[in-house]
């Protein structure tokens, strides 16, 4: 009795969840490049756990499960190359850094034409031998 109810629960709840999502969900969620692959693992993974237990309760013959499991095997194997050529892509496109901004040019200095000595200031003599300085263009 316990069992019958549970049952008619557990269809009562797939039946909700299958009937009222799709229109809870109208549009897809932006998906993963990798949740397919994700997917098809998960996927692949419990195959295998199947395959095993059909094994060892004697469903599957020895032939059998060796040539399943190689094919799940070579399956789940391409799907993770698969994953890590997909990294590889996204790694290999990083969001470039701005190339290093040009160097702050150096604050402009009046060089006496006379001694050298190097000013930050326009001056109209050299503060040090007292000639008069110059612009380079004048
Ligand atoms: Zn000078």
């Amino acid at each position: 009795m316990i069992i019958a109810i549970s049952c008619i629960l557990t269809v009562g709840v797939l039946a909700y969840i299958l009937g009222v999502r799709p229109k809870d969900l109208p549009e897809p969620q932006p998906v993963s490049p990798f949740q397919h692959l994700d997917e098809r693992k998960a996927a692949i993974y419990e195959n295998l756990r199947d395959l095993q237990f059909e094994y060892r309760v004697g469903k599957l013959s020895d032939a059998d499960y060796q040539q399943t499991k190689k094919d799940l095997q070579k399956e789940l194997a391409q799907v993770l190359a698969e994953v890590d050529r997909l990294r590889e892509q996204l790694g290999a496109k990083p969001a470039k850094a701005a190339v290093a901004a040009p160097k702050a040019s150096e604050p402009v200095k009046y060089v006496c034409p006379s001694c050298g000595t190097q000013f930050d200031k326009d001056l109209k003599f050299c503060g040090e031998c007292g000639k008069p300085m110059r612009k380079a263009e004048a």
